[in-house]
């Protein structure tokens, strides 16, 4: 009879709590904890995590700091524990009484870039930018995929992945939409294999595929790493350089006949921005989206009489998002690899992105 009633309680208390994994202190092992399951009310809508994608930006997050260059830091506070995880794909299994559109039992990616609304930026749909002390981004300012479940707050964030692998599906909702639109900033022309692509890692595999499917171009691909750069002439990439080889400027320069109109770098080092931002044409751009960090010397006059544009982009529009996921259910994004592993083994996971000895995409998954 005790035991009975173990269970009973054991039972009721799982279905009001759900497990997460959550950043305490910053740099230090995520924990695992049971918190409370939120409700969804109202527009909400609760998603319950089927995958959530492991980002590069995770690891500055976990640490608590962007890099600058030298000892400079860009702090980014953790106001309270923080259950990290923006790239969420999830079933729906609760929805509030105002919310049209979205089934129970359906799954979806959900936009995690939400900002206050109310603001300027905001108002003009560009709430991705709306002020750091204000954005309520999903796994950054508020609870994310690393635990069981999600709230999402209007369905307008919520979109259908079609017939995108579960692992693959949340991607799309910073690493897809970042490298598509890093892709529209540069704004190459159709079909033009000069596109130079910085990144053989998880976002520029993405990014390649997105190339081929937005925009016809089968890209040339730059990495230090020669075992991503097969990966990626593997996957598409009409050439590939590494930019650590003494020859890698001159092959650069010989592959988009004289200097490059447009190179998207997903990476934003200061060793690749220095690369490559001089073997730019004139009237070239040059699009940083990626966040390794440090810091570059620019020589004015040669950004004046080169008409060079060097830009920084940062995630994507809801706009934006609408247009790849409309790309992704139509089957026109070939699906890139993932490895799939279980939310416990989430602190070797990150630790393994910091060291940047994971292949690819990596997910995890909560059962
Ligand atoms: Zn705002
Ligand atoms: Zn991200």
């Amino acid at each position: 009879m005790r035991f009975l009633l173990k269970i009973i309680v054991l039972v009721f208390f799982w279905e009001k709590h759900m497990k997460s994994y959550q950043v305490v202190e910053n740099g230090k092992p995520l924990i695992e904890k049971e918190l409370e399951k939120p409700k969804a009310s109202g527009k909400s809508i609760l998603l319950k995590t089927v995958s959530c994608g492991i980002c590069h930006s995770d690891v500055h997050i976990h640490d608590g700091f962007f890099e600058l260059g030298g000892d400079d830091k860009l702090p980014i506070s953790l106001r309270e524990p923080l259950t990290m995880g923006h790239e969420v794909y999830g079933e729906v299994v609760e929805i509030g009484e105002e919310v049209k559109n979205i089934s129970l039992g359906e799954k979806y990616v959900a936009y995690p870039w939400i900002g206050c609304g109310d603001c300027e930026v905001c108002k003009a749909d560009d709430e991705h930018l709306c002020s750091p002390l204000t954005t309520k981004n999903i796994g950054i300012n508020i609870p994310g995929g690393y635990g069981e479940y999600v709230l999402v707050e209007n369905e307008k964030y919520l979109f259908s992945a079609g017939d995108t692998p579960d692992s693959l599906a949340g991607s799309y909702a910073c690493r897809g939409l970042t490298a598509y639109s890093a892709l529209k900033r540069a704004n190459p022309s159709k079909g033009d294999n000069s596109l130079v692509i910085v990144s053989a890692g998880g976002l520029g595999l993405l990014a390649l595929q997105i190339a081929k499917a937005a925009y016809d171009i089968n890209p040339i691909i730059v990495d230090i790493d020669d075992e991503k750069l097969a990966a990626a002439k593997e996957a598409g990439a009409s050439e590939v350089i590494n930019s650590t080889h003494e020859d890698a400027a001159q092959k650069l320069m010989e592959l988009t006949g004289g200097g490059a109109r447009y190179i998207v770098d997903y990476v934003g080092a200061a060793a690749s921005v220095n690369f490559g931002y001089n073997l730019l044409r004139r009237g070239g751009i040059y699009v940083v989206t990626g966040l390794f960090g440090g810091s570059i010397n620019i020589q004015l006059p040669l950004l004046t009489v080169g008409a060079r544009q060097l830009v920084g982009t940062y995630v994507g529009s809801l706009a934006e998002m609408r247009e790849l996921m409309e790309l992704v259910r139509n089957g026109k994004i070939q699906p890139a690899k993932v490895e799939s592993r279980p939310i416990d083994q989430i602190n070797e996971t990150l630790q393994d992105m910091k060291k940047g000895s994971l292949p690819g995409l990596v997910s995890v998954h909560h059962d």
